[in-house]
């Protein structure tokens, strides 16, 4: 039998917002356990929730950023359940009237496919407290520092058909969550967590298999390893005669193996009901003109243009513009440096390894953009040669100051005197006759290729400094003779 895999994904993104969502306590992550909870988070007798304005404007950023209707009246709800890290007993989110309606990303599939995946709304919520199991020995501690923070919780369409493309279309959504400023993208520490729900049906039947939902995933690497077990699984079951159940799974990356964690709750059994505390949330077309007036630019709009205004290939443009970070980095780099190729090559070659070597986000880059502009800008107009300036790059990484003063102090400037490279290449010519005798009889197709050893001769007496073009230039006439 063949067959196919569905998936749906949502993904809870906490917004970057100072305070709560219904409370002035900061957001801060790593606090001491329970320092920034307030009353209202913990659902005090007597407190009432005050909306926070910031969330609804990210909330609208995002809804605009995917082409999606925000809603003119949305409505706040209670979800009904215990558990001990919601002291309320009720979370606060939306139901029936989410703030952000239906819209549509395209994402990547490599090699110039993409394809278009559908979002089907995205609400407004606040998140709960946190169970730690780990740290009190055979007991579960709570911490309720991350209730209240905001979430947007973005539900897409079951869309994607296969792992890479749910990983695709987590990236994307990652892409712009953390572009237009939302959301700090951290899934380690939980701001952006994806939940999979993953069915499989027999190739070409129409209606959907039944899916579990899979939770703890946090790292794209993990999206997929988890998706790949979780249809392994149930296609083994179905073919072994069993059926899948609806239910929650876990996702436990030390053993790559989904396991039950409980059996899926029906809408119904939260018994949602509007909250009476808080008012619908009506937005008028200036707050949403106000939004979109301040709407930073989207990586595809970004991608698009890099290409065209630096004259980058589509995968350079692709790969500068894959956070905000990389691409505003370069961006300097490129007028710094005045030549955006040079400076698409260092940031992508040298400057990536670098990063990667030592484990370091390019926020956090020893270099910074100017620094390397000052570089691109000495190899663009021939100072040093490219061989050279990583040479500099080194010593600027180790802190050595900028490229010109790293150039001077190490005497790093690249010979372009005519006068005294022609010197130099007489000598090496005068010293090694048997070698000009054998150019010189050389056929002419070969000579190209033996004229590498009077241009490494060239270099080994000026330690890499003299130009190589003019080298060339130099070595071809005087060797014709
Ligand atoms: P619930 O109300 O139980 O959360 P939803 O209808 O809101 O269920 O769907 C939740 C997510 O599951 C959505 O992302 C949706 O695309 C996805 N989904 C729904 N049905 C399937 C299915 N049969 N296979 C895979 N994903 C599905
Ligand atoms: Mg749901």
């Amino acid at each position: 039998m063949q067959w196919e895999t569905v998936i749906g994904l949502e993904i809870h993104t906490q917004l970057a917002t100072k305070s709560k969502i219904f409370s002035g306590a900061s957001t801060a992550y790593g606090a001491e356990p329970n320092t920034q909870a307030c009353a209202v988070d913990l659902g005090l007798p007597g407190v009432l929730p005050v909306l926070n304005r910031e969330a609804v404007r990210m909330a609208v950023r995002f809804g605009k950023a995917i082409g999606a209707e925000v809603a003119a009246r949305s409505v706040f709800a209670r979800k009904n359940y215990f558990y001990p890290d919601l002291p309320k007993g009720y979370q606060i989110s939306q139901f029936e009237l989410p703030i952000v309606g239906r819209g549509e990303v395209e994402i990547d599939l490599g090699e110039g496919a993409g394809k278009r995946i559908g979002v089907t709304r995205a609400h407004l919520e606040e998140d709960a407290g946190k169970s730690l199991h780990e740290d009190i020995h055979g007991m579960t501690g709570i911490d309720l520092n991350r209730a209240g923070t905001p979430l947007l919780e973005i539900v897409s369409e079951p869309d994607m058909r296969s792992a890479k493309e749910a990983v695709a279309y987590a990236r994307k959504i990652h892409q712009i969550v953390t572009f237009i400023g939302i959301c700090d993208g951290n899934m380690q520490e939980g701001s952006f967590r994806v939940d999979a729900n993953v069915s499989v049906r027999p190739r070409g039947q129409a209606e959907f298999g039944t899916r579990a939902e899979l939770k703890n995933i946090n790292s794209f690497k993990f999206i997929e390893k988890a998706i790949n077990f979780e249809v392994e699984r149930q296609i083994d079951l179905i073919e072994s005669g069993g059926t899948v159940v609806q239910e929650t799974r876990l996702y436990d990356a030390n053993k790559d193996e989904t396991r039950p964690m409980r059996s899926k709750e029906e809408a119904n059994d939260y018994r949602y009901f509007p909250d009476p505390d808080l008012l619908p949330v009506e937005i008028d077309q200036a707050f949403i003109d106000e939004v979109v007036a301040a709407m930073p630019e989207l990586p595809d709009a970004k991608r698009a243009r890099f290409a065209m205004e630096y004259g980058l290939s589509d995968y350079d443009a692709q790969v500068l513009t894959a956070n905000r970070a990389l691409a505003d980095y370069f961006e300097v780099v490129a007028k710094t440096g005045g030549d955006a190729k040079l400076a698409a090559n260092w940031v992508m070659g040298e400057l990536s390894a670098a990063l990667n070597k030592a484990g370091l986000d390019i926020g956090a880059s020893p270099v910074d953009a100017e620094q390397l502009g000052g570089l691109v800008a000495r190899i663009a107009d021939d100072t040093v040669s490219g061989k050279i300036a990583k040479d500099v790059f080194a010593a600027m990484w180790a802190g050595e100051g900028t490229a010109d003063a790293i150039i001077e102090a190490r005497g790093l400037k690249q010979i372009t005197d005519t006068g005294a490279l022609e010197a130099i290449v007489d000598a090496i010519i005068a010293d090694n006759p048997a070698q000009v005798e054998n150019y010189r009889n050389a056929e002419p197709d070969k000579q190209p290729k033996m004229i590498g050893f009077f241009v490494g001769q060239v270099m080994k007496k000026t330690q890499g400094k003299a130009n190589p073009k003019q080298v060339n230039e130099l070595l071809r006439s005087k060797l014709a003779g």
